[in-house]
């Protein structure tokens, strides 16, 4: 599609947008996708986009999509390139440039949305600006869908895209944010692709217990009760491991690219006992990844119980966020976690 020579051009032409979009202030909650719009309105127009293949959406103030269309011949049914312009808050005391800012550094794109997802947005536009201008018959349409509010319930983004507006963003296949990090393993580099996603499951744990005044404690004080049961999912460190056929596939593709005797014990790897003892032992970030590739996952997050320091509650709750291996059902989680 695009030859050597402007390979370069393509390159820096995506620095250049991504810079202009993390310029745009988008951050949600509250929530304010209308900069980051305008500036892909103004890219595609002044790469000559003819105004009637594309389509901005509000759902509420400043709350906006866009969704964009380079047609096919209708063969196959159209592939959609997402990407989302929001971006969480961010604490400036912890940074260490203008999250902002967007200013270029030893070949480095600083601020915030960075990663995720403006970083994969630009690499979708800068696709379909050069689908465009080279003029690339195609089978398929390519649909280009930048949207609003990922990161804090979708509601005035894929969701209302899908119940509002989904003949613009009807596709066969969808390519959006996620998986593609590089990963090193000595000099080797390896590039995931990620094609599924775990799934969430939200529970909370409830402790019934004997109210009365915190002057006279006595044994039946739920704080105690809920304590006790989170302490012992603690201590059990991890659900059943749960091997599915996806993660196996790149175990197996990952470890032919590595080039050292241990990429041949990968095998070993697919039994669930062996994966169970490795991530037993596996410390740090890495031990922490394999384990959430691995098992479905449970992080007591909120607690809630009384109401006044001096009074013993008659009931103490813990919510629970479990994200749950493909193929496993809530049912599932909670049957782990009572045993
Ligand atoms: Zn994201």
């Amino acid at each position: 599609m695009t030859d050597l020579m402007n390979i370069k051009q393509s390159v820096n032409e995506t620095v250049g947008n991504l810079v202009r979009l993390i310029q745009a202030e988008t951050v949600n909650p509250p929530g304010n996708e209308l900069p980051a719009i305008l500036i892909i309105k103004d890219i595609l127009e002044k790469a000559g986009f003819p105004p009637d293949a594309f389509n901005i959406v509000e759902s509420a103030p400043n709350r906006v999509n866009l969704v964009a269309r380079i047609k096919g011949d209708g063969t196959e049914r159209p592939l959609l390139l997402s990407g989302h312009v929001d971006v969480v808050p961010v604490e400036r005391e912890y940074w260490s440039h203008n999250p902002f800012g967007g200013e270029v550094l030893d070949g480095v794109v600083w601020g915030r949305g960075a990663l995720d997802m403006k970083g994969f947005l630009a690499m979708y536009l800068q696709v379909f600006l050069d689908l465009f201008r080279q003029n690339i018959p195609l089978k398929r349409d390519v649909v280009l869908a930048a949207i609003a509010d990922e990161e804090a319930g979708f509601t005035h983004g894929s969701k209302f895209l899908v119940e509002q507006h989904r003949e613009l963003v009807n596709a066969e296949y969808a390519l959006t944010e996620g998986g593609a990090i590089t990963y090193y393993f000595g000099k080797t580099k390896l590039y995931t692709i990620q094609v599924a996603e775990k799934g969430v499951c939200w529970l909370r744990a409830r402790a019934h217990g004997k109210p009365g005044h915190a002057s006279i404690p006595h044994s039946e004080n739920p704080v105690f009760t809920l304590a006790q049961a989170l302490e012992k999912l603690r201590q059990a460190g991890h659900l059943p491991v749960h091997l599915s056929p996806t993660f196996l596939k790149m175990l197996d593709v990952a470890s032919a690219q590595i080039r050292s005797p241990l990429g041949s014990l990968t095998k070993l790897l697919h039994s669930p006992v062996l994966m169970g003892i490795l991530i037993d032992r596996m410390k740090g970030d890495g031990g922490n990844i394999l384990r959430a590739l691995v098992t479905n996952t449970i992080s007591p997050t909120l607690l809630h119980a009384g109401s006044k320091v001096n009074v013993i509650p008659s009931v103490a709750e813990a919510d629970i966020d479990c994200r749950l291996v493909p193929g496993q059902t809530p049912e599932d989680v909670k049957r782990e976690i009572h045993k």
